[in-house]
């Protein structure tokens, strides 16, 4: 991948909101969702998010606004997922970005030609209902940040908190696809087996450990076949793009059900998915180097190393989590923010997660999800989770109105955001990943 004019600093949209240096959706981000207007009666569609508003593409078909490349790229937006443009692959994808590009830019002939378009080919987003943008096959969960690991193993195991197989491979298990929920969705408490000593038998009810994961996810694009891996240069192009993923966790069910065969109902009771997917291709100007590892830390095995991926396989994406409980609504407070992190201190890369997920031969399919596992850096402050952030709940937090947390109650709202910012280059963002904790059905 090398930049082109969709990349260009300098390119301004004629949607004045798309200018602005805070959006997260200039025109050089144009990241996939689907949506349809709020009320109405029409099919849900592919959109691309623009400053303020929705480019319809449906919309721009019909008014035969694409090449010939991008229009066949563009028949398969008229679907209710981005499944069918995922089956294209991610350069077909490409080729629809830079129509979408042109129509949008200032100068655009389609714009300049006929002013009214606007309000035939756009919807506000403010106006919109924002659909699960995939229709998710498989998905994966990884553990790809080792300051998580680190930290979540020294609560459990403080002589050996790292396992011994981290540095080699990246660990990961299989989740849930049919509980995923788009941002903005409730998630209910879950009740579930939890054991409060280590002696007693357990008890059946209401999780009282329930927290997030802020993750980032990566949506596969064209799969492999079976018995065929995805070499580690080659990864990339099976990635259509990232979204932010909270991987809603009940901890208390998860420490008594994990041992010997992993997360299982802690987890998969809901997942939250941002609404828009930010393409690779739109965060080229934000590649970052893999993490450095020390130089005791061994090199990868040969499938999981390359230049390419040691000197580019990063992305410096700033990730946020905010909490906003019920009274703090209530009071018309601003959300507090919890943490800030990087996805560059990520231990292994995305390109690293796809050639270890098929290195046995398994298949990925077009929508798989593959999410990075909880995001953590090296500071307090970029703990990516309650059990990190308030270390257990030893060090819990305290909101703006005095409350307190160790972890989640019920009414609270979490807030995840995204955003890449590097000098000379504007703002891409993710927007945002929101989930409300309602009471469990017992209570
Ligand atoms: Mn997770």
């Amino acid at each position: 991948m090398t930049l082109d004019h969709t990349h260009d600093p300098d390119r301004r949209s004629w949607i004045q909101s798309a200018n602005d240096s805070t959006t997260d959706f200039p025109i050089q981000n144009l990241p996939f969702g689907v949506f349809k207007r709020r009320g109405a009666n029409e099919p849900s569609r592919v959109g691309v998010a623009i400053g303020d508003q929705i480019l319809d593409v449906a919309a721009c078909l019909s008014e035969g606004l694409f090449g010939p490349d991008a229009t066949s790229v563009a028949e398969s937006c008229c679907e209710a997922s981005l499944n069918p443009l995922l089956e294209l692959g991610r350069e077909a994808a490409r080729t629809l970005r830079r129509d979408l590009s042109e129509i949008l830019r200032i100068g655009s002939p389609v714009f300049e030609r006929d002013h009214a378009i606007a309000s035939r080919i756009l919807v506000p987003t403010s106006g919109a209902e924002l659909m699960l943008p995939v229709r998710v096959g498989d998905y994966t969960d990884f553990y790809a940040s080792i300051d998580h690991a680190t930290n979540v193993g020294s609560m459990f195991r403080p002589d050996n908190p790292l396992l011994p197989n981290y540095k080699w491979i990246p660990i990961g298990y299989h989740g849930r696809s049919s509980s995923g929920v788009v941002s903005g969705t409730s998630v209910r408490r879950p009740v579930g087996q939890t054991r409060d000593g280590a002696e007693g038998p357990p008890t059946f009810g209401a999780t009282r450990r329930l927290d997030y994961e802020l993750e980032v996810g990566a949506i596969v694009t064209t799969g492999n076949p079976l018995g065929s891996p995805i070499s580690l240069d080659d990864a990339e192009r099976h990635i259509l793009g990232l979204c932010l993923v909270n991987d809603w966790s009940a901890r208390d069910i998860q420490a008594w059900e994990y041992q010997p065969l992993g997360p299982f109902l802690a987890k998969s009771f809901s997942t939250s998915i941002s609404p828009w997917v930010v393409t690779l291709d739109a965060l080229e100007p934000f590649r970052a180097r893999a993490y450095p590892r020390p130089a005791d830390d061994p090199a990868p095995l040969p499938y999981l190393f390359s230049q390419q991926n040691t000197n580019a396989g990063g992305v410096d994406i700033t990730l946020e989590v905010f909490l906003s409980s019920a009274r703090m609504r209530d009071e018309r407070m601003e959300p507090y923010r919890v943490s800030v992190g990087s996805f560059v201190d990520m231990y292994w890369t995305i390109a690293q997660l796809v050639a270890h997920h098929t290195s046995n031969g398994c298949n990925l399919r077009a929508g798989d999800l593959l999410a990075s596992g909880t995001v953590s850096g090296a500071l307090k402050e970029s703990r990516g989770c309650l059990l990190e952030r308030t270390w257990r709940g030893t060090e819990p937090l305290v909101l703006p109105t005095g409350e307190t947390r160790k972890f989640l109650d019920d009414g609270d709202e979490v807030i995840l955001r995204g955003f890449c910012e590097r000098s000379g280059w504007p703002r891409v963002g993710f927007g945002e990943c929101r989930g409300v904790v309602l009471p469990a059905r017992t209570a």
